[in-house]
């Protein structure tokens, strides 16, 4: 199998991790994004096979048994998040790169089984008050009930704490400061051997 490299992005559900890697996506070509399994309910500005493929919770556990992830998580109760690895690997078959967007522990579990072509890289922001804004302005787009939001942010906490296994932890206070620095990020790593 063709090996290429791949770029994980994690961090916390309102950190920009979503906005970042379509910023990203545009400017690299050379980029693929990964396309995770999940057992939530489509949003209404979702696509099924381009955001997600959106399976049963009977699918997602066929395809435990099958060993067909390279990495799953509960990354909310009863919630289900995986990657394939028949997703990785067409990736890599069509001279491509890819990008990740998962959460912190899917995205040590990559970097933990691919040490040598990947790139961890934590969004993170620096106040609760930021995640809470705009988590309630995506629920004003009715992408989340109240609970969901509040069990979004109860995470956060657990997960800043594993920022610093990641290679670099980018501060997202402005976004375009972000932008700059992922651009300076993913071109060193896509560019060099
Ligand atoms: P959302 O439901 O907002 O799309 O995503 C919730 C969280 O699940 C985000 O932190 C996202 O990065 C994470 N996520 C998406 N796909 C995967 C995956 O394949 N594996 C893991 N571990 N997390 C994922």
């Amino acid at each position: 199998m063709k090996k290429g490299k791949m770029i994980i992005l994690s961090g916390p559900s309102g950190s920009g991790k979503t906005t970042i890697s379509h910023y990203i996506l545009s400017k690299f070509k050379k980029l693929k994004f990964s396309i995770s399994c999940t057992t939530r309910n489509i949003r209404n500005n979702e696509k099924h096979g381009k955001d997600y493929y959106f399976i049963s919770m009977n699918d997602f556990i066929y395809k435990i048994k099958k060993h067909q992830f390279v990495e799953w998580e509960e990354v909310y109760p009863k919630l289900f998040y995986g990657t394939l690895k028949k997703e990785i690997e067409k990736i890599w078959e069509s001279n491509q790169h890819v990008l990740f967007d998962v959460d912190v522990k899917g995205g040590l579990n990559l970097k933990k089984q691919y040490p040598n072509n990947s790139l961890s890289i934590f969004i993170m922001v620096n106040s609760i008050n930021v995640l809470k804004k705009r988590l309630i302005i995506r629920n004003s787009e009715n992408f989340f009930h109240k609970n969901q939001i509040n069990m979004r942010l109860k995470k956060v906490k657990e997960e800043n704490k594993y920022a610093k296994l990641f290679d670099f932890i980018i501060l997202n206070i402005n976004l375009f400061e972000t932008k700059k620095k992922m651009i300076q990020l993913v071109s060193n790593f896509i560019y060099t051997k």
